[in-house]
């Protein structure tokens, strides 16, 4: 283990892994068979020594009676010694076989029969018993013995035999298992290598990704394997970096572009009254643009930093009991006075008491924004209507307007920063492009969102749901007004 940690390298792990469980398997087989041959062997001897004493014991007992009950060598009939004597040509030479009397005398013997404690005749029952025999030549027999009348069958089987079975076994297995391991590292180590190839491969292109070659991308898999599948969600991590990348281009463009602006008036005009010093009147002036342009650049800052602030979920969240029917009070005498020069009728409906929860400056900022849009791309003598009601856990406060609407492709896109669908005409109207981005912040920070329907020439409506407080969950009726 500590030596694969030197290593380091997946393919060295993963022959090492293949080859150590090709090798524990190979060893759990090879005692498996070794067992099962250990106990198959000896299972078919004993039915073997079995069979063959019962065998010769049915012969004994068609001895005649008279002689059964006394026997002594050489009164067993030759007919019956000759059956058994062909019957044993057909066993193998190892097996030895011997008859012996109620005395213990032998009455027939066939091969060298092994000198030891055979059991004695009168502890036999009616079955064969079969038992170890360990010879004088410390050899080890397996034996079976049956008593028919007085007379005892006894067949020997080395047991030798069946050892150098099991140990010829063992040795062909041992012998095979260094081999199967060669095969193994080998084998494991070539597949080790085909696996990871790709690997390599994707290691190389995306050790290349950096700012100027994020449009590259891994050349996808045929196979959707766990490989391609690794592909896909690299490629789809560089093209989400590679869109965050022109968004943060692009953003930084709009910021330099945004400031360029106050920025040229404030230093033409600044150069301008150096060249020539300016009376009392024109001094008042000066101040005043430069009071205009300056505030128009912190205004921009301060958006900037409240939504930067945001991304990083550093902003600050205040979580304050807020009456949004007086805000929306306060909103409707300020947009009647933004409305009067342009002639604009401004109404608040329903706006029942609802208290949410939350930070009241950043959602007066926020309703500010919808209606000052609102009055801006309303042209003379339409109309703005500001409603709040309350449907379940829930307060929708809604903006709509008679304005000039806004095209269906910019709905989606109307939330980013900067962006605006006419930029001159908004500008001009004294919009930052920022009013809307911190305004959905604003709301999802309270756990709201907005929603927006608007067509062309007809008018947009802008709403903003957000929960209402725990407190007055139970408090008011929907709808009252
Ligand atoms: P701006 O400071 O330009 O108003 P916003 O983020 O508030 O920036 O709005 C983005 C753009 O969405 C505006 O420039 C304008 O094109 C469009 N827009 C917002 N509100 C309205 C509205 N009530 N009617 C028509 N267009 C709107």
């Amino acid at each position: 283990m500590i030596l694969l940690r030197k290593i380091r390298s997946v393919r060295v792990a993963l022959t090492v892994w293949y080859a150590g469980i090709l090798l524990a398997a190979f060893l759990v087989f090879g005692l498996a068979v070794y067992f099962y041959l250990h106990r198959v062997l000896h299972d078919a001897l004993e039915s073997r020594l079995t069979a063959e004493v019962e065998w010769i014991a049915e012969e004994i007992s068609r001895i005649p009676a008279g002689i059964r009950l006394t026997p002594t060598l050489g009164d067993i009939p030759l007919e019956t010694r000759q059956n058994i004597e062909d019957h044993l040509d057909l066993l193998p030479r190892n097996f030895s076989v011997k008859l012996t009397g109620m005395d213990g005398k032998d009455l027939f013997r066939r091969g060298s029969f092994p000198s030891g404690n055979l059991v004695t005749s009168t502890l036999l029952g009616g079955r064969p018993t079969i038992y170890t025999l360990e010879s004088a030549s410390e050899e080890v027999y397996s034996v079976a013995s049956h008593k028919r009348e007085r007379i005892t069958v006894h067949i020997a089987f080395p047991e030798k035999r069946i050892r150098n079975v099991l140990r010829h076994t063992l040795v062909i297995l041992f012998t095979l298992a260094p081999a199967a391991l060669v095969i193994a590292v080998w084998g494991g180590w070539i597949v080790a290598g085909r696996v990871l190839r790709p690997i390599g491969r994707i290691t190389r292109i995306a050790s290349r990704f950096s700012a100027q070659t994020l449009n590259e991308r891994i050349p996808e898999r045929r196979v959707d394997d766990e490989l391609g599948k690794l592909i896909k969600t690299l490629n789809l991590g560089a093209s989400r970096l590679e869109a965050s990348f022109e968004q943060m281009k692009l953003f930084s463009m709009n910021v330099a572009h945004e400031l360029k602006t106050p920025l040229t008036v404030l230093r033409g005009e600044a150069e301008l009254a150096l060249g020539n010093p300016p009376d009392a009147e024109k001094s008042r002036e000066l101040a005043e643009t430069f009071l205009e342009e300056t505030v128009r650049i912190s205004l921009i800052v301060d958006d900037l930093l409240t939504l930067a602030k945001g991304d990083a979920g550093q902003a600050e969240v205040i979580h304050e009991p807020v009456e949004l029917a007086g805000i929306l009070e306060d909103l409707l005498d300020e947009a009647q006075i933004l409305a009067q020069e342009k002639s604009l009728r401004v109404e608040l409906q329903e706006n029942p008491p609802i208290t949410v929860s939350g930070d009241e400056t950043r959602l007066r900022r926020l309703f500010r924004s919808l209606v000052s849009n609102a009055v801006r791309f309303t042209d003379n003598g339409g109309l703005i209507r500001i409603c709040s009601r309350r449907e379940g856990e829930e307060v929708r406060v809604s903006v709509e307007d008679t304005g000039i609407g806004i095209p269906a492709d910019s709905v989606a896109k109307i939330f980013d920063r900067f962006y605006r669908v006419d930029q001159a005409r908004s500008r001009e109207r004294g919009g930052s492009g920022l009013g809307l981005s911190l305004a959905k912040w604003i709301a999802e920070s309270h756990g709201g969102r907005i929603e927006v329907a608007s067509e062309v020439g007809r008018g947009s409506r802008f709403e903003v749901i957000l929960p209402v407080a725990g407190d007055s969950a139970t408090g008011s009726s929907p709808g009252s007004s």
